[in-house]
């Protein structure tokens, strides 16, 4: 059966209503379903991971390719409709939990084996970004509808108002590829926001390694704390003067304008 808003009844029978505390906005289009599982070109010797998967829009193609398939949504009453949907799918599993209190080395300790799929509640799409990059040696990629506005911050570049913390951190764990915009009209209910697909693929070889990623985080986010000051102001409780002095770094920038490697640079030389 199709799922549609229409046809998921709850306990009560009573048809199921979309919940906004949820960020739920259900993908009718077809094509945009088609476009993206072209995308992810899922193979049945293959575990993915759905995260999400509402009344199974992406669901059904994906379990259909005959891949190993783990779902977590946190919505009792659509975890209930999908586990009975797919009840007969042997290599289908349903969770209901909060993805941010899912810790994928549950589901495998084989590096790169995870794909991570998900049209993500936009409410907490960056929180759960940055949750899935603490296991980033598990994950093979991460194909996600997002919002538009946050798919431009994780390819964001130096220099630009799009450029900073989540860019920086996401773009250090891995390689970001844009791939389509698309539409609210493509969702029920509609967003008020365009929305897009990105492909997050965490690095094998690292291009630039910190040797303290915690510290890269925390030095980035002290940094971009305060926008406007140079980097010498916002970071003085972290970094002393002469130390940042010594680092060949402008240190009268404001932090929009560093690079990745600047930052590596700074965390450097201040991890133990
Ligand atoms: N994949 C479906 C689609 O494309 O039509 C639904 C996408 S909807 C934007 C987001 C889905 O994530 C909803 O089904 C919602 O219930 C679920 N969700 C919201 N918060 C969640 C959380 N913390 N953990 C797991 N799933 C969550």
């Amino acid at each position: 059966m199709k799922p549609t808003l229409a046809n998921v009844k709850l306990n009560n029978g009573l048809p199921y209503q979309a919940r906004k505390r949820f960020g739920q906005n259900f993908l009718h289009d077809q094509n945009i379903v088609d476009k993206i599982v072209e995308q992810i070109k899922p193979k049945n010797n293959q575990h993915l991971v759905e995260i999400g998967p509402g009344q199974g829009a992406l669901t059904k193609p994906l379990a259909s390719s005959g891949a190993k398939l783990d779902c977590i949504e946190l919505d009792r009453d659509l975890a209930k409709y999908l586990d009975k949907e797919f009840s007969e799918a042997e290599r289908v599993s349903v969770v209901q939990q909060d993805v941010l209190r899912f810790d994928l080395s549950t589901l495998t300790d084989t590096e790169k084996s995870l794909r991570i799929i998900g049209n993500l509640p936009y409410n907490i799409s960056t929180p759960v970004i940055f949750h899935l990059l603490k296991s980033h040696r598990l994950i093979c990629d991460m194909i996600f509808m997002l919002q538009l506005e946050v798919v431009q911050r994780l390819v964001a570049t130096p220099g630009g108002k799009n450029y900073g913390r989540l860019g920086l951190m996401v773009q250090y764990f891995c390689e970001v590829q844009h791939l389509f915009n698309v539409p609210s009209s493509a969702f029920t209910p509609k967003p008020k926001v365009v929305s897009a697909i990105v492909r997050l693929k965490p690095h094998s070889d690292f291009p630039l390694e910190a040797k303290d990623p915690e510290c890269l985080q925390t030095v980035i986010r002290t940094a971009f704390n305060q926008r406007r000051k140079t980097l010498k102001n916002s970071l003085r409780t972290i970094i002393s003067k002469k130390v940042l002095n010594e680092l060949p770094i402008d240190a009268g920038l404001r932090p929009e304008k560093l690079s990745l490697a600047d930052y590596v640079l700074i965390s450097d030389a201040i991890s133990k």
